[in-house]
């Protein structure tokens, strides 16, 4: 098989590997829809270890399959299948307390492009098939369905770390993919008030149309100032960083209220960028201010309830994508376009025909 992944820290390119075998549980998928994340960016080019040596990227994915496992019960060769980014085995008791992505150790079920082979290939392996993969609905298209496996379910998330609550302000750091679908979902879990914090144009008309109230800007001076200006000195009610690193999460803990404000942070911080909250912040937590932390949950029932979303009119995550490429050697420019950022970029996208 042939796949686009990185050859060690800085060093993309083309590599040949061995054909997957198929294992009961499993199955192998050409691919129908691919999407480059800023993650593939992160684990390329900033990251470093064993498990990212010689590593296919991607981990965003459609795909039909090509060959099933003996235990699959549910999906069938030529069945086009929605791969979520987050493919747990199920296996682990650990998932028993509530979580399925860190169980047993850190982003264990994260495990496209970084402890196994990702989507950036001609073949794709998806374990525990019949718990990870669900069905394109007749009325979901294969880029909506592209959107749902990481943006939707990671900025999803945010909302659902952060309680969001009927009538909630509710503040978003980053208006990227991920932000955008976290004031999405903020409009479905039923906030007031949205104040979402970005500058890029075609984001910021996004971020209205998905149910966005208030725009500012860090141009315009300090966000904590302008937040509390806006909601009369009281702060917002949850606050979910999606971009900023760690002066966003300094700049959310600051702008949500004493007494329960809470503080969903979705953004994997990297680098020299440590996350040192500011001193004046401290004395929040005593304030019952609360930060939770996790990643795009997986599986199968996750992905078929955010397909529902998208079947029935309720969000259309389509809307995000600004770039098309097409075949496997699209993966390349499309992957190049995430490192350069051009500001029209919101999410590209690689259809196979
Ligand atoms: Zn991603």
């Amino acid at each position: 098989m042939r796949g686009f992944g990185v050859f060690k820290k800085g060093k993309v390119g083309w590599m040949e590997k061995p054909d997957y075998v198929c294992g009961p549980d499993d199955v192998i998928c050409r691919p129908v829809a691919l999407a480059p994340c800023s993650s593939d960016v992160h684990s390329a080019m900033e990251s470093e270890g064993p498990h990212l040596i010689n590593r296919i990227l991607g981990h965003e994915a459609i795909g039909e399959v090509i060959e099933a496992g003996s235990n699959i019960k549910d999906f069938k060769v030529g069945d086009i299948v929605v791969i979520p980014c987050t493919t747990p085995t199920w296996k682990h008791p650990d998932i028993q307390d509530g979580t399925h992505q860190d169980a047993g150790g850190l982003f264990t079920a994260i495990n496209f492009s970084s402890y196994e082979d990702g989507t950036f290939a001609d073949k794709i392996k998806v374990r525990s098939a019949d718990m990870n993969c669900a069905h394109l609905p007749k009325n979901v298209t294969v880029e909506q369905a592209a959107m749902a496996v990481d943006m939707m379910t990671t900025g999803f998330y945010g909302s659902e770390l952060a309680d969001v609550k009927f009538g909630d302000t509710v503040v978003v750091y980053g208006i990227g993919p991920v932000g955008l679908m976290a004031v999405a979902s903020a409009k479905l879990r039923g906030a007031g008030r949205i104040i979402a914090i970005g500058t890029r144009p075609n984001c910021v008309e996004l971020a209205k149309e998905y149910g966005a109230t208030d725009i500012l800007s860090y141009r315009d001076g300090d966000l904590v100032e302008q937040i509390m200006e806006l909601t009369n000195g009281k702060g917002a009610d949850a606050a979910i960083v999606a971009g900023g690193g760690s002066q966003a999460l300094n700049n959310a803990v600051g702008s949500v209220k004493f007494g329960g404000g809470k503080v969903a942070m979705l953004e994997v911080i990297t680098g020299e960028d440590k996350t040192v909250l500011d001193n004046a912040f401290i004395a929040s937590f005593l304030a019952h201010k609360e930060i939770k932390g996790g990643l795009c949950p997986g599986g199968r029932k996750r992905m078929e309830r955010l397909l529902s979303l998208i079947e029935f009119g309720r969000i259309d995550p389509a809307k995000m994508i600004t770039h098309r490429f097409h075949g496997l050697e699209g993966i390349e420019p499309a992957f190049e376009l995430m490192v350069n950022k051009p500001r029209d970029l919101i999410k590209p996208i690689v259809l196979f025909d």
